[in-house]
C-alpha cells in the first residue's frame, strides 16, 4: 500500500490538514505500507518557502515520518507539459481564452440555471471550435480544456470512505452533461491540480488516495484521466472534514485552527489526534 499527503503551501496547516496527514500515514503504517509527502506548489503566486518550511516543521511535530524524497510539484512542470503536448496533438484539447464573466454569460443564455459540476460551471463550449488544434500549431499558453465528448469512458472506482463506501460508477453522458470540458492547463501555469494529481499520484505508485471529502466530486474526472493516459486507479477514501464546536466544515484558510497557533498554547501531538478524533 503506498499514500500520500498532499498539501499546497499556500498557507498554515491547520486541524483539517493534520487529519489529512494522519489518516493517510496511519493507513500506511498499518498495512506496512509507505507514506509519501508531496508538495502540491503548482500556484506560483500563493505558495511560499515559509509555509512550505512551517509544513514540514508542523508534521515533524506531530510525529510523522515520510519514505523517500519529498515529490515538489513545481519540479515536474515538464512531465505535465510532455503529457499536454501528446493530448494537444491528438485532438483531445483546445485553447480557452474565455473569462469567468464569459462563461457566466454563455452559460446563462437562454436558459436560465447553468449546470455546476465539480469545477463550478459546466463549461458551455464557447472555444471548442475556435481553440482546436490546428496542424502543426504549438501548445499555446492560454488555458486548455479537455474535449470531454471524446475522452469520457465509463469511470468506475473503489471508495472506502465514509460518506461513499463502495463502488463508484459514473457513465460518459454523465460525464459530458454533469462535468464537462475541465481545465487540464491554467494558463502561465502548466497545469491544473486535476492533471497534476493524476500524473503524480501514477508517478509515485500511489495505490490508496486517501483526502477529504470536499474532493470526491473530483475523482471521476481523475479516472477519466487515469483511463485516458492508461494509468492504473487507485481505490479512493474520501475522509470526513473536521467541524468545528457548532458543527461547521472547518474552511481551507482557517487560519484560527493553525496547528502553530495550538502549538504556540502548548498542545501536544496527543492533544492533536483527541481534538480531531483519532
Ligand atoms: N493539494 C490539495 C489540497 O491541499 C490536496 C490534493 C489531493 O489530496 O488530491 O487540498
Ligand atoms: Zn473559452
Amino acid at each position: 500500500m503506498i499514500t500520500r499527503f498532499a498539501p499546497s503551501p499556500t498557507g498554515p496547516l491547520h486541524l483539517g490538514h493534520a487529519y489529512a496527514a494522519l489518516v493517510a500515514h496511519d493507513m500506511a503504517r498499518a498495512a506496512g505500507g509507505r507514506f509519501f509527502l508531496r508538495i502540491e506548489d503548482i500556484d506560483r503566486e500563493r505558495s511560499k518557502p515559509q509555509w512550505e518550511a512551517q509544513l514540514f516543521d508542523d508534521l515533524r511535530w506531530l510525529g510523522l515520518s515520510w519514505d523517500g524524497p519529498v515529490l515538489r510539484q513545481s519540479e515536474r512542470l515538464p512531465a505535465y507539459r510532455e503529457t499536454l503536448e501528446k493530448l494537444w496533438q491528438n485532438g483531445l484539447l483546445y485553447s480557452c481564452t474565455c473569462t469567468r464573466r464569459d462563461i457566466e454569460q454563455a452559460a446563462s443564455a437562454p436558459q436560465e440555471g447553468a449546470p455546476l459540476g465539480p469545477d463550478g460551471i459546466v463549461y458551455p463550449g464557447t472555444c471548442r471550435d475556435k481553440g482546436a488544434p490546428r496542424p502543426g500549431q504549438p501548445l499555446p499558453n492560454t488555458a486548455l480544456r479537455l474535449r470531454m465528448d471524446l475522452a469520457a469512458t465509463d469511470t468506475r472506482f473503489e471508495e472506502t470512505g465514509p460518506a461513499h463506501r463502495g463502488g463508484h460508477e459514473i457513465t460518459p453522458d454523465q460525464m459530458i452533461r454533469e462535468v464537462g470540458d475541465v481545465v487540464l492547463a491554467r494558463r502561465e501555469m502548466g497545469t491544473s491540480y486535476h492533471l497534476a494529481v493524476v500524473l503524480d499520484d501514477a508517478h509515485q505508485g500511489v495505490t490508496h488516495v486517501t483526502r477529504g471529502e470536499d474532493l470526491f466530486e473530483a475523482t471521476c474526472i481523475h479516472v477519466t484521466l487515469q483511463n485516458l493516459l492508461g494509468l492504473p486507479v487507485p481505490s479512493y477514501h474520501h475522509h470526513d472534514l473536521i467541524r468545528d464546536a457548532a458543527g461547521k466544515r472547518l474552511a481551507k484558510r482557517d487560519d484560527a485552527r493553525a496547528l502553530s497557533k495550538y502549538r504556540a498554547e502548548g498542545a501536544t501531538p496527543a492533544d492533536i489526534r483527541r481534538l480531531i478524533g483519532l
